[in-house]
């Protein structure tokens, strides 16, 4: 850990003297490290200044799949859900973070039924009645992100799959329980993982959610098959992404090798995620984008 010399200014942007500012908050940090533990770097931290224009990024994402779910119907292609994206992203002022990231050739992922992620729009994929579709929307705007997405039940779903898609909302509430500050990533992870195989589903492993800001993905990877106890430290100014993914059966997953991107599960059931961008807060913490 870098650490300013007493009477010089807090790393964290108050402008205050480090000796008046977060002192005693790096002296716990470090204890804590001293223990085994992963602390965070003071570059994920926000600042102040940095969270009210994430919240502006975020507005644009939560505007996008406030559209998104009071027009996705049975009938529609998956081209026309990145078109609504990419338009309404572009019109509020920001760019869709997934175009052209890591060479993804579309502004949105849409998932549907036995895709876990990472689905991409195509005007060959028509929506129909029974599918479950994840929308995952990230926003970047002046360099600020956010990141979120929703599953939405086409038309008349069977009550297996609606019970899958609630249970993947729940598991949010259930992680949100553990994110406070001086837990641990661990604690978060585990909750969601211990509701989800009571529900008799099970979280996807590879996949998880990360740090979110100022790049659209940082440090720290954020798995759900966790040990309370572990994993990086949780303290105010943290933000990440909750968005486990999960399977009505097994846990397995393999890569579409053609199009090198869309993930499915192994045994052709289905899958359902929510995510949501959290900051680690004084007491607790605050939803930055659903
Ligand atoms: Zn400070």
């Amino acid at each position: 850990m870098k650490k300013p010399g007493r009477n010089d200014e807090c790393w964290c942007g108050s402008g205050k003297k480090y000796k008046k500012c977060h002192i005693d908050f790096d002296e716990r940090m470090e204890e804590i490290e001293a223990q085994g533990h992963q602390i965070p770097d003071h570059s994920l931290l926000k600042t102040k200044e940095q969270i009210e224009k994430i919240k502006e990024s975020a507005k644009i994402n939560i505007a996008v799949l406030d559209y998104v779910a009071e027009h996705i119907r049975a009938g529609i292609s998956t081209a026309e859900i990145d078109r609504w994206v990419h338009d309404i992203t572009v019109r509020m002022g920001g760019i869709p973070a997934p175009l052209n990231y890591e060479g993804f050739p579309k502004s949105v992922c849409t998932s549907i039924n036995d895709e876990v992620c990472h689905g991409i729009p195509s005007e060959d994929i028509i929506l129909k009645d029974g599918d479950i579709v994840n929308v995952d929307v990230s926003t970047n705007l002046n360099g600020y992100f956010s990141d979120s997405s929703r599953m939405f039940c086409i038309g008349e779903v069977s009550a297996e799959k609606e019970a899958l898609v609630d249970a993947a909302k729940q598991a949010l509430q259930e992680g949100l329980k553990e994110v406070k500050p001086w837990k641990f990533l661990g604690d978060m992870g585990n909750a969601v993982n211990e509701y989800v195989k009571s529900c008799g589903y099970s979280v996807v492993r590879e996949v998880g959610g990360h740090g979110i800001g100022l790049e659209f993905h940082e440090d720290p990877w954020v798995s759900y098959v966790t040990e309370p106890n572990t994993g990086m430290l949780m303290v105010p100014g943290l933000m990440f992404t909750i968005e486990p993914m999960i399977n009505m059966g097994k846990a397995p997953i393999y890569t579409d090798e053609k199009n090198g991107w869309t993930i499915y599960t192994k045994d052709g059931l289905p899958s359902a995620q929510w995510e949501i961008q959290v900051l680690v807060t004084e007491d607790g913490y605050e939803i930055i984008t659903y």
